[in-house]
């Protein structure tokens, strides 16, 4: 079975077994999706199929227990429909788990107090008591900065890179769990951050609980009992834990062990979300473990661990502190003083130790401030490296002369803007310098950014090279296709000629992929324009000088870097319209100059943005027959999450064809949905364009990329389902040419009127705004999106954290300068770090 299809199929199981709470990944299984999209594009699966799985597993945990069900198993069925491999084995297990799968119950009760010997004794202590090993115990002064002493040589047999084995109390089962997690070595072990703390002195009363928060109880188990259901099928253990301030409902699911774990009066700890149920609060299978009375005495603050089945938190707690007595005092500060002192950053092995068992929050604050330092500094050394390396190799130099420009600029349908000009001259400036061109163009939604690409490869095919510009779906990648024929297929001397212009993607037939694949090699074939099957190993380029590659974010790094292989060290043009805040794309992509179009074609009129009530629906759909009748056309959008694509594929027809009867009879509409076929989509794309639709009805297969000039009106149904940068992307459908157009967000339910992101769109149609205001609505990794691969290592920096960004880049620039190659001594832990850093980076260890 493919290494993708595997990898789904084990979490799947996972979650069926979990009861599809989607806790099988830590936070949740959308988790796995950027790392899973590489594997899946390595195992060359099917573009759709990859689409289809991402589509609905970005929206998993917005979905009821039941629909999650319906949906791993729809996911798996298309799986196993469209792909062809022997399933016999390979069956995920979509129902409860039979008994015997599961003959350790994962409870503290369990196996762990005989696996872990009396080394930790009852965990977590913070006293240090001397243990098999000599344990330095530095008495940290008050100041954050501590001077430099060096770790003291640690035994011969203290490695870090030692497997689990060799550490006391992990045995072969315990070993292949936390594998699972990603974690193989010591080190490995250091770096499992906390999910967060607990301050055992801070405890929330029951009676103060609020639904949906995180939190941490401690009480007494009132009563505990049984019940059955689904005809038996599965048990459901309940207990009423209480403290003097009230008492709550605990539900285990499947777990019927808990029964005998929770005796009546038995005191407990859990952890969980507070969730209601039929109108009382409520805690769905949270984590638990007896209250022993250390952990109020002698550990205030207790760091709380991701798990996953087999491992408990008792149990991790414990193993984790032995290592941190064991190893921490021996580990290396790789970071050199003077800039642990500029940026008044503690020393690694007291961050190290603070951030698994503080001593306060401001020393937890202290050690999260250090570690995530480290990150973007090591992100960014590594970045600086690859782009010394990048230009450390010649490039082709490619004249463009002025003459030749101005003639090429003549013949296109409309001048260039100021910004469009000053990135052409960079794009220029690169292509003439003898050093590979590795640029990011940004600029916004229909800010232009194809004519910049378009006479890119002009030059370079002028000077007798080949351009190939990669899009991530196909119906963008024909719009690329059309856009840069029209604009470079001419009558005159200096144009391109057909057939030297080619478009290959995923449904284009065989026949024609192999006559594509040998003009590229033999040359004949100037520029190609394509999806990722342009990385497919048969396609050879006679002379690859310039890579595009539109729409970066949907890309990983890696991607990126084939397309580069292609040819011999080519010049690389990467465009990108998810606005970025110049810092935190300085970090990202590092590696690349940066060009930024930031000025929109003239004529252009402001988009009008409106909000309405579900119940005003009426009012958009009679502006959409007013503009139609105008000539105009519309875009009436969908957000389907549904169970299985059958499902959604027959709910956007049901929607379709009650538009179409009773709302819009006397216009043509068109319908596009996910589980149509590419060149489905692609005819109605076609003729949505030719006009021969007025009003299409989508999912949001749309989302990028296509410019239908003449559509002036987006209607966004169901609009608080979408993220800010998706409506954004939505909204730049319209307004694309001269006539006024309109942009109509209307959210599932009255209430979401209010909300922030809606609310926002109406404020602001500069996309950078609207960037940073998701930044601080979703946080960074909502914000990149599931699909933004390569940054799997920043665990505790926030990209959003601009200050620490900046500090660390400016670090590392200075320390670049000096030593680029790390080859001073005091900077030979740092070069292995860098290396170690890097090496975790692009295994993307995610799960
Ligand atoms: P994006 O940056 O989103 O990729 P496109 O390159 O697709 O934008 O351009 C959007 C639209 O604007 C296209 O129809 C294109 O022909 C048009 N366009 C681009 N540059 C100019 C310009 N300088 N003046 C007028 N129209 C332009
Ligand atoms: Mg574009």
């Amino acid at each position: 079975m493919k290494p993708s299809i595997e990898k789904l199929r084990k979490f799947f199981r996972l979650e069926a077994d979990r009861e599809y709470d989607n806790k099988a990944v830590m936070g949740g299984l959308a988790n796995i999706l950027s790392s899973w999209e590489l594997d899946a594009r390595k195992d060359q699966l099917p573009e759709q199929l990859i689409q289809a799985v991402i589509t609905r597993l970005r929206d998993y945990h917005r979905l009821s227990e039941e629909s999650r069900e319906v949906a791993l198993k729809g996911i798996w069925q298309r799986l196993t429909r469209e792909t062809d491999f022997d399933l016999s084995q390979g069956q995920p297990q979509v129902s409860p788990p039979q008994p015997a799968d599961d003959p350790e119950p994962p409870t503290p009760q369990s196996k762990p107090s005989e696996e872990i010997p009396k080394s930790g004794s009852e965990l977590p202590v913070q006293d240090g008591t001397p243990r098999d090993r000599p344990v330095q115990e530095p008495e940290s002064p008050p100041e954050t900065v501590t001077p430099a002493q060096p770790a003291p040589t640690p035994p011969p047999d203290l490695d870090f890179d030692s497997p689990l084995s060799t550490i006391k109390g992990i045995g072969i089962k315990k070993e292949a769990a936390l594998e699972k997690m990603g974690i193989h070595t010591v080190n490995d072990l250091l770096y499992t951050f906390p999910r967060r703390h607990d301050d055992y002195s801070q405890l929330k009363p029951i009676s103060k609980l609020w639904y949906g928060e995180d939190v941490t109880i401690i009480g007494t188990v009132q009563s505990v009992s049984t019940r059955s259901v689904r005809g038996g099928k599965m048990k459901i253990v309940e207990a009423m834990i209480s403290d003097k301030s009230g008492a709550i409902r605990a539900t285990w699911f499947n777990q019927p062990w808990m029964e005998s774990q929770l005796k009546k009066a038995k005191q407990v700890v859990l952890s969980g979300v507070v969730e209601e149920y039929l109108g009382r609060l409520v805690m769905n299978t949270p984590e638990w473990e007896p209250l022993s009375p250390k952990q109020l005495h002698t550990n205030r603050i207790v760091p709380v661990y991701p798990l996953t089945r087999d491992i408990t938190q008792k149990w991790l707690r414990k193993v984790i502190h032995s290592v941190v007595e064991q190893y921490v005092p021996y580990k290396q500060d790789p970071l050199p003083e003077t800039i642990r002192r500029d940026n008044q950053l503690p020393a690694l092995s007291d961050a190290l130790r603070q951030i698994h068992f503080p001593d306060s929050d401001e020393d937890l604050q202290n050690a999260r401030q250090r570690l995530a330092f480290d990150e973007l500094f090591l992100l960014q050394m590594g970045v600086l490296e690859q782009k010394k390396q990048w230009e450390s190799r010649p490039g082709e130099v490619f004249e463009s002369p002025a003459d030749w420009l101005e003639v090429q600029l003549k013949a296109l349908p409309f001048e260039l803007t100021a910004a469009q000009q000053n990135a052409l001259d960079q794009v220029r400036g690169d292509l003439g310098s003898g050093t590979p061109m590795n640029r990011l163009l940004q600029g916004d939604v229909g800010s232009g950014k194809t004519v910049i690409a378009a006479l890119a490869a002009m030059i370079v095919i002028r000077g007798g090279g080949q351009a190939a510009v990669m899009a991530p779906t196909s119906i963008l990648a024909e719009q690329h296709f059309q856009s840069l024929s029209s604009l470079l297929v001419r009558d005159d001397q200096t144009a391109l000629k057909q057939p030297v212009i080619r478009l290959l993607i995923g449904a284009t037939p065989e026949k024609e992929k192999a006559e594509i694949r040998e003009g590229l090699a033999d040359g004949t074939i100037k520029l190609v324009v394509g999806t990722h099957a342009l990385l497919q190993d048969p396609v050879k380029f006679h002379n690859l000088q310039l890579a595009v590659v539109d729409e970066q974010h949907r890309f990983g790094v890696e991607q990126r870097g084939l397309l580069r292989q292609k040819g011999d060290n080519p010049h690389l043009l990467v465009m990108t319209a998810t606005p970025i805040p110049r810092s935190l794309a300085l970090t990202l992509y590092g590696d690349l100059e940066l060009s930024i179009i930031d000025e929109l074609p003239p004529g252009r009129q402001p988009i009008q943005t409106h909000i309405l009530f579900p119940r005003e629906i009426e009012r958009a759909y009679g502006l959409i027959r007013s503009q139609v009748d105008l000539g105009n056309q519309a875009f009436i959008i969908y957000p389907l999450v549904e169970e299985s694509e059958k499902i959604e594929g027959k709910a956007a027809v049901e929607e379709f064809n009650l538009l179409q009867k009773e709302i819009f009879s006397s216009y043509q509409l068109g319908l596009l949905h996910g589980q149509m076929s590419a060149e489905d989509k692609d005819a109605v794309m076609t003729h949505f364009r030719d006009k021969e639709i007025q009003i299409l009805v989508s999912t949001t297969v749309v989302e990028v990329g296509v410019d239908i000039p003449d559509a002036t009106v987006m209607l966004v149904e169901g609009a608080d389902r979408f993220g800010l940068a998706q409506l954004h992307q939505l909204r730049g459908r319209v307004g694309r040419g001269s006539e006024k157009s309109y942009c109509i967000l209307v959210p599932g339910n009255a209430e979401d009127v209010e909300n922030q992101r809606l609310q926002a769109m109406v404020e602001t149609d500069n996309g950078f705004i609207l960037a940073e205001k998701d930044l601080a609505i979703r946080g960074p990794g909502q914000f990149l999106g599931t699909r933004q691969s390569g940054y799997t290592q920043l665990k505790l920096a926030s990209i959003t954290d601009l200050k620490l960004l900046e500090q660390a880049r400016a670090q590392a620039t200075a320390l670049f300068q000096q030593d680029p190659d790390l080859n001073q001594e005091s900077h030979q832990a740092l070069a292995q770090a860098v290396k170690e850093f890097w090496t975790r980076q692009s295994a993307g260890d995610i799960s």
